[in-house]
């Protein structure tokens, strides 16, 4: 997939878009879902152009996948996740349902998860 500069989150850090910001470093920017699924849903994005998970495993710096993984522990810090916990979701591609072009994880918590995949 070649990385569409006119994604929203791309917009995001270009700063087009505003957004609320949990945490923000040289390779890393974490802000509030627009749209939250749960008490905590915030976003963690490189700010690398890379288009899915597997494009940023495959393709990112050791310093922009430490940065990242970094990130996740200070947004579970900030936002007070640690005790009870949280889910972290990648979608990828179509099957994965991933909407915006743009490598980003979701944290989502504050309240216990619903089942992740609802069978029947
Ligand atoms: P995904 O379906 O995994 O691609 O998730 C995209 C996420 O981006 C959704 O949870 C949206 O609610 C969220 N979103 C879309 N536009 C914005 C925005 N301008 N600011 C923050 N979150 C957004």
């Amino acid at each position: 997939m070649t990385y569409d500069p006119d994604n929203i989150f791309a917009k995001i850090l270009r700063g087009e878009i505003p957004n609320t910001t949990v945490f923000e470093d040289d390779h890393v920017l974490c802000f509030d879902d627009l749209y939250p699924q749960m008490p905590v849903h915030c976003l963690i994005i490189p700010k690398g152009e890379y288009t899915d998970l597997s494009d940023f495993s495959a393709n990112a710096t050791a310093e922009e996948l430490t940065a990242f993984h970094r990130a996740i522990a200070k947004v579970v810090e900030v936002k007070g996740l640690s005790d009870d916990g949280y889910r972290a979701i990648c979608n990828t591609k179509i099957h994965g349902g991933q909407e915006v072009p743009h490598f980003h994880m979701h944290i989502l918590g504050g309240e216990k998860c619903p089942p992740m995949i609802v069978k029947g």
